[in-house]
C-alpha cells in the first residue's frame, strides 16, 4: 500500500496509528501484549482458528482435499466463500459442509480474477469503493447462498479484502448492518486492531475477531496472500511464522492465532500441512467454540 493511503487510514482513524508505530517499533511487545490481552479476555491458553478465504474457482479446485487433509490432522477449518464462487462449485462445498465446517458469509459477488494462464490473483469489487446499498446488498446475498446452497444459516461473516473497509465509520455501518441481520461474529479487520482491543471484542452487538499478524512483523497480516503470493512465492517464510507461534503456543500461555489463508497455495505443499497439524491440539472450530472457552459463550 503507498505511504500516502497509509497516512490516509492512519489519519482516520488516529489511535490504530499508534498502534501501527508501536508494532513496528517493538514487535516482541506486541508478543507479550498479545498474549496479555488474550488472557484479560478470558482465554486460559493457546487457541487456534484456522479458515480459509475461497476467492477463486482454483481454491475450490483444491478445497476438498485440503479440507480431509487437515481434518485427518485433527484440525476444523471454517470458509469464507463468496457466493458466485460457492455456487461454481456447490457440491466441494457441500461435502464439506456436510463434515460440520463452519462456513462464514464472505459477500455474493466474486471479488478476486484469476488469470487461468498465470495463476495470477487480481483483487476485484471493495466495499469501500460502492455505495453503502451495494455492499450491504451483496452480504444479503451472501447470506441467502449460503442458506440456499448449503443448508447452513451463517452468523459470521468476513469482508471481502482486508485493510481496504475499516475506517471507524464504515465498521461501525457494518457491525450494525450485521447485527440488524441477526449475526454474532465478524473477522473482517487486521492485525492491528487485535494489538488494540484483545482477540475479540463486541462493538455494536458483533463479536470481532481480528486475524493475526506475524510475530517478526506485528503489522503484518500472516497469511498466504502476503507472504507466499506477494513475497518470495514460496512458503518459506510462512512456516518461518507458524513455526514462531507453535514454538509459544507449547509453552501453554493464553494467545489467539486466528489464521486465514488462500487453499489453493498451500494445498500442495505437504510442508506446511504437516506444520499446521502441530496445532492440532488447539484447534477451536468457531468462534462461538473460542468464545465458550474464554466463558463468553
Ligand atoms: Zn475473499
Amino acid at each position: 500500500m503507498p505511504m500516502l493511503k497509509k497516512l490516509n487510514k492512519a489519519a482516520l482513524d488516529p489511535g490504530l496509528f499508534w498502534f501501527w508505530a508501536y508494532a513496528r517499533l517493538l514487535p516482541h511487545g506486541a508478543t507479550r501484549r498479545g498474549s496479555l490481552l488474550a488472557r484479560r479476555a478470558g482465554l486460559r491458553g493457546p487457541h487456534f482458528i484456522l479458515s480459509f478465504d475461497c476467492d477463486t474457482d482454483a481454491d475450490s479446485r483444491v478445497v476438498q482435499t485440503l479440507h480431509a487433509r487437515l481434518r485427518s490432522n485433527g484440525l476444523s477449518p471454517l470458509y469464507a466463500v463468496a457466493g458466485e464462487v460457492l455456487d461454481a462449485a456447490s457440491d466441494a462445498y457441500q461435502n464439506i459442509s456436510d463434515d460440520g465446517a463452519v462456513f462464514l458469509n464472505h459477500g455474493f459477488r466474486r471479488h478476486a480474477a484469476l488469470d487461468k494462464g498465470t495463476g495470477e490473483v487480481t483483487s476485484t469489487y471493495f466495499y469501500g469503493d460502492v455505495p453503502v446499498d451495494d455492499w450491504q446488498a451483496d452480504i444479503r446475498r451472501g447470506h441467502e447462498a449460503v442458506a440456499d446452497i448449503l443448508g447452513q444459516r451463517p452468523d459470521g461473516f468476513r469482508t471481502p479484502h482486508f485493510a481496504s473497509f475499516e475506517s471507524p465509520g464504515e465498521l461501525a455501518t457494518l457491525w450494525r448492518f450485521l447485527t440488524a441481520l441477526d449475526y454474532k461474529f465478524s473477522s473482517s479487520t487486521r492485525p492491528l486492531f487485535g494489538l488494540r482491543h484483545g482477540p475479540f471484542f463486541k462493538r455494536a452487538g458483533i463479536m470481532e475477531f481480528p486475524v493475526s499478524g506475524c510475530l517478526s512483523e506485528p503489522r503484518q497480516i500472516l497469511d498466504t496472500w502476503g507472504l507466499v503470493r506477494g513475497g518470495s512465492g514460496t512458503t518459506q517464510r510462512l512456516r518461518e511464522e507458524l513455526r514462531a507461534y507453535l514454538k509459544i503456543m507449547q509453552t501453554g500461555q493464553p494467545l489467539l492465532l486466528n489464521l486465514y489463508m488462500d487453499p489453493v497455495d498451500i494445498a500442495k505443499d505437504d510442508a506446511v500441512i504437516d506444520l499446521l497439524a502441530g496445532f492440532a491440539p488447539y484447534s477451536v472450530a468457531s468462534f462461538a467454540a473460542t468464545l465458550a472457552q474464554a466463558h463468553h459463550g
